[in-house]
């Protein structure tokens, strides 16, 4: 019998409020001077008091919303006692029982079928992130530890999911959803790279969907989605290794070290008991009127699967080609800013897709700062569709427009790369192509249907590929069926 995977996740995302969640100070701290968005509440100075952001409960109720939950309309914030030097009261806001949100779910495709599977969602609930820890290093050991308390006090929100996924593919494919939901709702950029979403995995094997969930590891410190995706097919592998050799799974926090593609031992699991949590007194329980939350509920934006369905029904796009599209939501406004000016959704999604998402990736750039606006392409694209420059053409003119943000009517100019439609010019070619291809044009007289791609090819070749394939094949046939 196979063995089960059970994967659940923890996620952190950072709201993108102006302030901290509970003081003034700026939460703008990326890439920032250490140390100077900080105040007596977030550096937890004895007798500074919490006041609670507003912004940070509607964003939470936003997500929640999204999300399917449930909203406890009193919730209560708890003290979350742990001695770190980046933890300045020694402990941290957080929520626990009585959390914002619970049951919630999400809709993932699974990995190995179309099947559509529901995830629940357990909990989402607020709380403060801690600050952060520089270690300065010399010769591989550590010489000191600096503190920079700026993320002190950022808002999180922790969306827990029961052990629902069964596998790595579906584990990413959750995340990617809830990334697009949360920067729909504009409450999170979604970024793994720089933090500001950070996700821990859950991960057991059991022996089959009825038996009991075996031990499991937490896994640490993944911060791109190919990462999620190597610890995770990592600990699978460790863990079933362990199960078939007779030994037992021990449960601990593990780190994923990405140099060697590994995950490593950090710590053997604390309980929830040692973080002696006990109600805030700080903050009176947190009550939520009905009607702001119906309020909420009805100015949520258009959600990604919702978008996904419009894509499919107002531009006739593929469920894939749509999905792909929505991921990003930039990427999908993108796609709408040219389509109103371009109506064959096809040839636009294909281009944006492909070359541009190609582009893209090979500069590591993204598509809020991509040097050819939606106009532009439309630009190239009905460049093509009127045949003043060949498909092959477009995609160099493409590129340089990337890499030079110029026109395609400006580059075309330049490089004197319009298309050659005229028919005496290619035959002229063709004579020359004929003459020096007396074998292939033998071979393609006697039956042979595929020599004259050759021919054609040559063409090409001759006109730097400025010539339209179709035309040439055209005249090509036309000149060896009646010579003149
Ligand atoms: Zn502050």
């Amino acid at each position: 019998m196979p063995d089960d995977i059970v994967i659940g996740l923890e996620i952190h995302i950072q709201l993108l409020t102006q302030a901290k969640i509970f003081c003034n100070c700026s939460t703008d701290y990326f890439e920032q001077e250490p140390n100077t968005h900080t105040c007596p509440v977030c550096l937890g100075l004895p007798g500074s008091l919490p006041v609670l952001n507003k912004k940070v409960v509607e964003f939470a109720l936003k997500t929640a919303l999204a999300l399917n939950c449930e909203i406890n309309r009193t919730n209560l914030f708890h003290r979350k006692n742990y001695f770190y030097p980046d933890l300045p009261k020694a402990y941290q806001i957080s929520q626990y029982d009585k959390p914002i949100a619970v049951n919630g779910f999400l809709m993932v495709d699974s990995g190995s079928s179309a099947e559509r599977r529901r995830i629940r969602i357990n909990r989402v609930h607020m709380e403060e992130d801690a600050g952060k820890l520089i270690h300065l290093e010399r010769d591989g050991e550590i010489v000191h530890s600096l503190v920079d308390y700026n993320r002190s006090g950022i808002p999180l929100l922790e969306i827990v999911t029961e052990p629902d996924i069964q596998s790595p593919e579906e584990a990413i494919d959750f995340l990617q959803k809830l990334r697009a939901i949360v920067q729909y709702l504009g409450v999170c950029d979604g970024n793994l790279e720089k933090g500001s979403m950070r996700c821990d995995a859950n991960i057991s094997i059991r022996k089959s969907e009825k038996s009991a969930l075996g031990t499991k590891t937490e896994l640490k410190n993944m911060n791109s989605f190919r990462a999620i995706r190597r610890a995770l097919e990592f600990e699978i592998v460790r863990q079933k290794k362990l199960i078939k050799n007779g030994e037992s799974v021990l449960s601990e926090t593990r780190r994923w070290d990405e140099a060697n593609g590994r995950t490593i031992i950090m710590r053997s699991k604390e309980e929830a008991l040692d973080y002696r949590y006990f109600p805030e007194p700080d903050l009176l329980p947190l009550t939520i009127k009905q009607e702001w939350i119906e309020e909420i509920n009805s100015t949520l934006p258009e959600l990604p699967e919702e978008r996904k369905e419009r894509f499919i029904t107002d531009y006739q796009l593929s469920d894939y080609d749509a999905r792909r599209l929505i991921e990003v939501r930039s990427l999908g406004d993108y796609f709408e800013r040219a389509a109103q000016d371009y109506h064959n959704y096809k040839h636009l999604a294909n281009w944006i897709l492909g070359e541009l998402l190609r582009c893209l990736g090979e500069e590591n750039a993204n598509i809020e700062t991509c040097p050819i606006s939606a106009s532009k392409l439309v630009e190239l694209l009905k460049l093509i569709d009127n045949k003043t420059i060949s498909g092959k053409i477009a995609k160099d003119i493409f590129e340089q427009m990337f890499k030079t943000g110029k026109s395609a009517a400006k580059l075309i100019k330049e490089s004197g790369t319009t298309q050659i439609s005229n028919k005496n010019e290619i035959n002229g070619i063709i004579d020359r192509v004929i003459k020096d291809n007396a074998q292939t044009v033998q071979d393609f007289c006697s039956g042979k249907e595929k020599a004259i791609h050759f021919l054609v090819g040559q063409v090409m070749k001759h006109t730097k590929g400025r010539a339209q394939p179709d035309l040439v094949l055209e005249l090509l046939k036309e000149r060896i069926n009646k010579p003149y």
